[in-house]
């Protein structure tokens, strides 16, 4: 089995300010691939502790694999000392240095000088593109089978290389097999995560070749199946029957797949139906638009909102009536109704949604406490109203309140 020693260096790391997300990413993705991660180490952005750390990687692994430090400042070593560990001698690569200048061409900006280093590499490395960072990778391989990776260290810039690039690179040289498992995410809304649980209780129980494992995240209720077949189409037969046994049970509460969001999905289903929809927001602060425009292409059915915190705002801009405000509250049924019906009648669109509830922590009473919120949707034909419960603080109410009302939505749409 091919062994892998991951070291993530900077020294943000090990002042606890950032999270150190790229070996828990890398571990994750050597292990679909039938690599064997036997130890990783953080260290500061410090030449000997990132020499020591190669050095201790190399002496029982094949594959070592460094993220961070490949940018152009004095501090950004990571690939200087891999290189210096290895015996590698670095020197101008033509192409790379192009690359480089027309980055900065593009951008306007002159290069600075001491950019130039990202442009040097030894002869027998591979450079690995990086589209999103000035940053290349560097895929060096050593004498005896031993490879060195150095990645950079936002993962944002990592995790496409590794994907695009690494993999690959690892798969021929170490002619690795893809794992002949398959595995897939069910996304679920609504029901909790217990409720969940026992209603595929007779599905795990009778998993032979397939586990399910949930989690909970956000109000989503996440099922992983993994499907252990004889090989990928096996596997791949095995999950797509057990997601239908799931989709039966579950029914509408399944909102998606895989890398779905609530916004995807509602963006699509909006798409396919060719409707338009508008957001009325008290609590949420304008959340539900945010989420909405997360989607490239969102104007093509998101005409914008507005944002009614007050009473005021909702009766000025929304039409909502003083009568309703003073008999029901703000955080009502009947104000929910107003407000998705005034945004309608403002934008014209052919749906309005809205919420309108109490995130907390103060503001909360007896026959209101914090947590209770309304949202609405209507249209031609159409008046919902969801009344929900949240238990949290500010900033989870505010985005579960946010998501039920994109489900509300997304139910209607089907
Ligand atoms: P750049 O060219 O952007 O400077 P770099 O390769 O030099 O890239 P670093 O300067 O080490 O990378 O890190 C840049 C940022 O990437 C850090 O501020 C941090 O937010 C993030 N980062 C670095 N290492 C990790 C890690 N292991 N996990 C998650 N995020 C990380
Ligand atoms: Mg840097």
């Amino acid at each position: 089995m091919v062994k892998a020693y991951l070291i993530s260096t900077g020294t943000e790391l090990l002042l606890g300010t950032t999270l150190d997300t790229n070996s828990v990413f890398l571990s994750r993705k050597l292990a679909e691939i039938g690599v064997k991660v036997i130890g990783k180490s953080v260290v500061g952005d410090n030449p000997d502790s990132i020499a020591t750390a190669i050095r201790t990687g190399l002496a029982s692994a094949d594959l070592v694999i460094t993220t961070g430090g490949l940018g152009p400042t004095r501090d950004d070593l990571t690939k200087e000392i891999a290189c210096e560990v290895a015996g590698a001698e670095m020197k101008l690569i033509k192409e790379e240095e192009e690359r480089l200048r027309d980055y900065f061409r593009r951008r306007h900006r002159p290069m600075p000088e001491i950019n130039l280093k990202q442009a040097m590499f030894p002869e027998q490395a591979t450079v690995i593109p990086n589209s999103l960072g000035t940053a290349p990778g560097m895929f060096l391989p050593l004498d005896n089978n031993q490879v060195i990776i150095c990645l950079p260290g936002p993962p944002r810039e990592a995790e496409p290389m590794y994907e695009n690039y690494v993999k690959d690179l690892l798969i021929k040289t170490y002619q690795l097999t893809d794992s002949p498992s398959a595995s897939r995410i069910i996304r679920i809304f609504g029901p909790g995560e217990s409720q969940v649980e026992e209603m595929l209780q007779e599905i795990m129980d009778k998993a032979r070749n397939y586990n399910l494992a949930l989690l909970a995240s956000e109000g989503e209720i996440i099922v992983r199946v993994t499907a252990e077949g004889q090989n990928q189409n096996e596997s791949l037969d095995i999950l797509s029957k057990v997601t239908e046994q799931i989709n039966q049970i579950m029914g509408k509460s399944v909102f998606g797949y895989d890398d779905d969001t609530l916004s995807s999905v509602v963006a699509k289903l909006l798409c396919n139906r060719g409707r338009s929809v508008s957001v009325a927001e008290s609590c949420t602060g304008g959340l539900l638009g945010k989420m909405l425009t997360d989607i490239p292409g969102s104007s093509r059915y998101f005409w914008g909102g507005v944002l009614t915190y007050s009473n005021e705002a909702k009766q000025k801009l929304l039409g909502v009536k003083e009568e309703t405000l003073q008999k029901y509250g703000a955080v009502s049924r009947e104000t929910a109704l107003e407000m998705a019906w005034g945004v309608k009648r403002l934008s014209g669109t052919d749906l309005g949604v809205s919420i309108t509830g109490i995130a907390g922590p103060e503001g909360g009473s007896k026959e209101k406490p914090v947590g209770l919120v309304y949202m609405a949707v209507v249209g031609d034909n159409l008046e919902q109203v969801r009344e929900m419960h949240f238990v949290g603080n500010r900033a989870a109410i505010r985005t579960l309140s946010a998501k039920s009302a994109l489900d509300l939505l997304r139910l209607q749409l089907l």
